[in-house]
Parts: structure tokens; C-alpha cells; sequence
């Protein structure tokens, strides 16, 4: 007698899928030409095409638990290979965001972030909240700062006005990215227990942290090898931008507290100063190269709106910040304030919605790549190299 086995499937699901980033999902026969291309999967239950059936059959609760849709590093190979079409790189891809979407809280968030209309919401939140806190600061002196000279972006809005405002949200996204991930390991410990032949937590870590920094999956890339380049300098940019934040903090509330320390605005041959130049250099580099290739290929690589909000927050992030700098030495004090605010608003949706947008990848993706280490399930791909 064939036993039975029983599937959870759900069709809502992936008509969602197919509207985010998966439309040719259903084109795929299951010829498994896309797992033998990938450079990155294990011997062990192979990745991309058992995705691509999960994906088709609606398995939702499999694919949330899924590690290895986070150790696919979206390098496309399959989706060149692929005989119908079916995209298996883009596929991965959609799932990943339905994944950030399942584990986020609230949900209304990243659902927001997937529509035009949502992200009109987003954006209006920190616009009001920012508008407002150079209102109350500035009415009295019936907004003195567009006139004073030399321009000082802190006249606009003090780094006081700025921590009350960013720091409640970031506190939240810290929250949030904390019961995401708890949840999505636990997700991952139920569908890969760990074995025998995994690596000690610290060991994962250690081992994670070079192989993120080192980019060596990136370079197993066949078809898309500018990659390694443009996500290592956007990732370093970033990383550097982030330094660079933390220590004009810091700078600041040094001041504050009566040290002899330089505050904003800092000379051009400050440290701090140098680190932010180059870093957002770097990362507008990175970005630069990553739309020149997506675009250059969107034939076969299509982004969701998910996506693209990701890269072009990004991308306008970094664009803004570069600008402020240029308006304020110009000395075109209207178009330097309104670029800051503009700043300002990208920082918010950035760093606010960080665990339920596409920004979120940079928690799942690290955390999987340690539970992988963690049960074991990366030695096949060692074998592999
Ligand atoms: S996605 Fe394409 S290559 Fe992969 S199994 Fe389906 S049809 Fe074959
Ligand atoms: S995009 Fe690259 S890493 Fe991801 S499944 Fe396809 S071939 Fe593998």
C-alpha cells in the first residue's frame, strides 16, 4: 500500500509570490538544470529547484523555514541555465522577501513597503515628523537659519531634535530585527536540527563574519561576477557610513559634556570627515554598478517594487548626504536645507524599517549563514570548493 503524505499548501500564497518578483514561477518542469549550475549548493538536499516546487505547490510553512534560500547569494547562474524561463534566481529572490514579510512586526509595514501607494505612507511619516520638529524649533526666529551665514545644518534641526526624533524607531527596529530572527532560527531549527558535524557557535560566527567580509560566495558567481566588486562596496561604504554616524554622535555628546572635542561641521582633513567622504563615495559606487547590471540584464532579472525601494532609499541616502556637503561649501543655503531634510527623511525609512523592508536581508541572510555553520549544513559546500 503507498503511503500518504500530506501538504499544507496555499495559493494565496503564491499568487503573491507571482505578483512580487516570481511571474514565470509556473513555466518551471522540474529538469534540475538550475541546482546543477549553482556554484553555492550542497550535495545534501540541493537548492534552487526544490524551492522552485515548494514555491509552485504554495508550501509556505517550508519555505519560511528554509536556510537556504538566505545562502543563495543571487548571483542568477540558474536563471542563465534555466531551459523555460522560470527564473529560478528571481524566484529565490521573492522568497526572501516574503520570508522578511512573514517574521516582521507589524506585517502592515512590509506590506506597505511592497506598494506604491504603501510607500507613500512610509515616506509621509518621518516628512510630518521632521517638518514638524523644524517647526516648533525654528518659528520663533521665523526660520532665522536659511539666512544666517555660514550654513549650519544644526541651526535647521540641533542633534538633540534629531536623537528625540530617531531614536524611539530605532529602538523599535532594534526590537523588531530581535523577535524576527529569534523566530526565523527557530523556524530553522525545527526544519535542519542541528547534527553532529556542525561548528561550535563562536566558531560559526567567527567563520561567518569572514566569509561575509571576504565576499567568497560572491565570487563563485559564474555569470554575474561584477558583483563581488559592487556589493563589497556598497557593504564597506555602508559599514563606513555607519562608523561615521556613530562617531559624530559621539563627537557631539562629548561636547556636550564640556570635552574639547571638534563638533559639525568637521574640517575636510578630520578623520571622521575622511571616513564619511570615502565611505559614501564607495557605497554610491556600489550602487551605481548594481542598477548598471540590473538594468543591463533586465531581460532576465526583474526587481519587485520591494526591491527597488531597497536600492533606491539607498542610492538617495547616499546621493543626499554627498549633496549637503556640496550645497553647504557652495554656499546655496535653500538647496543645502532642503537636501538635509530630504537626508534626513531617507535615514528614517531606512534605519525605521529596517527589519521589515528588503534592508532586513542583512540580518537573515548573516543569521543563516551561521546556523548553517552551526548544523552542518555547510560542509557539503566546503567540499565543493
Ligand atoms: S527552474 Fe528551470 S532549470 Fe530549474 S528545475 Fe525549473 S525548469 Fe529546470
Ligand atoms: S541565484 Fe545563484 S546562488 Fe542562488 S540559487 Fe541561483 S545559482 Fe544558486
Amino acid at each position: 500500500m503507498t503511503g500518504r503524505v500530506a501538504v499544507n499548501t496555499d495559493l494565496n500564497f503564491v499568487q503573491g509570490l507571482m505578483l512580487h518578483g516570481a511571474a514565470d514561477l509556473k513555466k518551471c518542469y522540474q529538469c534540475s538544470t538550475c541546482t546543477v549550475a549553482c556554484p553555492l549548493t550542497p550535495n545534501d538536499q540541493p537548492f534552487p529547484r526544490k524551492e522552485m516546487l515548494w514555491a509552485q505547490w504554495g508550501m509556505k510553512d517550508k519555505l519560511f523555514r528554509d536556510m537556504d534560500l538566505w545562502l543563495c547569494h543571487n548571483c542568477n547562474d540558474c536563471t542563465d541555465q534555466c531551459p523555460r524561463g522560470a527564473k529560478p534566481g528571481e524566484v529565490m529572490s521573492a522568497l526572501r522577501n516574503q520570508t522578511i514579510e512573514h517574521y516582521s512586526y507589524p506585517q502592515a509595514i512590509s506590506k506597505a513597503a511592497k506598494s506604491a501607494r504603501g510607500n507613500v505612507v512610509l515616506f509621509l511619516i518621518p516628512m510630518v515628523l521632521i517638518a514638524l520638529a523644524i517647526a516648533m524649533k525654528n518659528i520663533e526666529s521665523g526660520f532665522a537659519f536659511l539666512t544666517a551665514k555660514p550654513i549650519v545644518y544644526a541651526n535647521m534641526l540641533p542633534v538633540n531634535f534629531i536623537d528625540i526624533l530617531f531614536l524611539p524607531p530605532v529602538l523599535f527596529a532594534v526590537f523588531n530585527s530581535y523577535k524576527a530572527i529569534s523566530n526565523f532560527i527557530g523556524g530553522l531549527k525545527e526544519q535542519y536540527p542541528p547534527t553532529d558535524r556542525g561548528e561550535n557557535l563562536l566558531p560559526a560566527v567567527k567563520g561567518t563574519i569572514q566569509d561575509v567580509l571576504s565576499h567568497i560566495e560572491f565570487k563563485k558567481c559564474g555569470t554575474n561576477k561584477s558583483r563581488n566588486i559592487s556589493h563589497r562596496l556598497m557593504m564597506y561604504g555602508f559599514i563606513g557610513l555607519f562608523i561615521t554616524t556613530n562617531a559624530v554622535f559621539v563627537l557631539h555628546w562629548l561636547n556636550e559634556f564640556g570635552f574639547d572635542v571638534q563638533v559639525t561641521p568637521l574640517p575636510f582633513f578630520h578623520p571622521v570627515k575622511i571616513l564619511g567622504n570615502v565611505s559614501a563615495f564607495a557605497a554610491f559606487a556600489g550602487i551605481y554598478l548594481i542598477v548598471r547590471d540590473r538594468v543591463k540584464n533586465s531581460g532576465t532579472s526583474i526587481l519587485s517594487l520591494f526591491d527597488w525601494m531597497f536600492i533606491g532609499n539607498m542610492f538617495f541616502t547616499v546621493v543626499t548626504g554627498i549633496l549637503c556637503q556640496v550645497f553647504r561649501v557652495g554656499d546655496h543655503a535653500n538647496l543645502a536645507f532642503l537636501t538635509y531634510y530630504i537626508h534626513l527623511v531617507m535615514v528614517f525609512y531606512l534605519l525605521a524599517y529596517a527589519p521589515q523592508t528588503k534592508f532586513g536581508h542583512i540580518l537573515y541572510r548573516p543569521a543563516a549563514m551561521i546556523y548553517s555553520r552551526y548544523s552542518g549544513r555547510n560542509i557539503d559546500i566546503f567540499r565543493n570548493l
